[in-house]
């Protein structure tokens, strides 16, 4: 049963009951390039009295990097080895199966950032458009070249997928030994362009199993090896002094719950309460696992109820 973070619950000790906070991002803190309202005053006050506030995200079209440039930018203290995004996360994996071939990537320049910083090989990222012709196969046959060294592929977020980079990726995953590795499995993504559906990493995972028949190894919420990565870094963790705070039921809330974290939904982003109720009625244990623990209209609803 979800129950309203107020004064009640918020004073019956809420704030001693965990020492570190997983954050979700987008529709969290920021939604695209616009921090929440309040947002930031509740993340630097959790900081500033002493609570562990790591970032999660599933877009891994930025690197740690570029992350913790963007929470400078929008006001949220943040320090590059609090940061976890999926790009950070596929570079942690392949280090992990101490993988030493070449990576191809459909995605973009954030995880070309982590493989960089990981001192891991892979293809260059960016467009790889087909040029207008009639003659489209002759251009396939003559132009694309499969490079032999290449033992993994990563599916991430890309802007400019195109057809030569399909055809690139379920070629390569035809080798049963090619490491076949997604970001995160989101289909879509929302934005205030009520009148777009905006495709996720999700639609091109489909996409090339359709073809490729291959299933991934997914690193993002609500995955666990995103949390294995953190526990990694910081293993004194105990999750029963944990919260997540997330705006997705999917994922956030469902990985909080499965790996023992409190949860906390907030209703900037995608998730509503009718959401809410009706995972809480659903007999589907998954759907179960989705009900959170708590839930506020925002961030800004607790940095009120801690006085900031
Ligand atoms: N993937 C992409 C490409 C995105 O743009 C977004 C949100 O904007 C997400 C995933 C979801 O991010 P988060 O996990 O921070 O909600
Ligand atoms: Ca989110």
């Amino acid at each position: 049963m979800t129950k309203k973070l107020d004064a009640t619950v918020f004073h019956n000790g809420f704030l001693n009951s965990f020492d570190f906070v997983l954050t979700d991002c987008d529709g969290v803190l920021w939604n695209r390039n616009e921090a929440i309202p309040g947002a930031k005053e509740t993340i630097n006050a959790l900081q500033d009295m002493g609570k562990t506030v790591i970032f999660v995200t599933n877009n891994s079209s930025k690197s740690r990097y570029e992350y913790h440039r963007k929470c400078e930018v929008l006001g949220f203290k943040s320090s590059v080895d609090r940061i976890f995004p999926t790009s950070y996360c596929v570079a942690v994996y392949l280090k992990s199966i101490d993988f030493k071939k070449k990576v191809y990537v459909l995605g973009s320049s954030g995880i070309a950032g982590e493989l960089h910083s990981a001192g891991i090989p892979f293809l260059p990222v960016g467009p790889d458009p087909m040029p207008e012709t009639e003659y489209w196969y002759n251009w396939v046959a003559k132009e694309l070249k499969l490079d032999s060294e290449v033992g993994a592929v990563v599916v991430g977020f890309d802007q400019h997928v195109s057809y030569p980079k399909l055809v690139k990726t379920v070629s390569y995953l035809k080798d049963p030994n090619c490491v076949y590795i997604a970001t995160n499995i989101d289909e879509q993504f929302q934005t205030d362009l009520k009148h777009l559906v905006i495709p996720g990493t999700g639609a091109f995972i489909r996409a090339v199993e359709a073809v490729s028949g291959r299933t991934p190894i997914v690193l993002g919420k609500p995955a666990k090896f995103l949390y294995d990565c953190i526990k990694y870094q910081y293993p004194d963790l105990d999750p029963s002094k944990g919260i997540i705070i997330g705006d997705r039921l999917s994922t956030d809330i469902l990985l909080g719950r499965s790996t023992g974290l409190r949860t906390l939904l907030v209703l900037t982003g995608v998730s509503d309460l009718n959401e809410v109720e009706r995972c809480s009625n659903s007999n589907c244990e998954n759907k179960q696992m989705m009900v959170p623990d708590y839930y506020l209209p925002s961030l800004a609803d607790l940095g009120r109820l801690m006085g900031v």
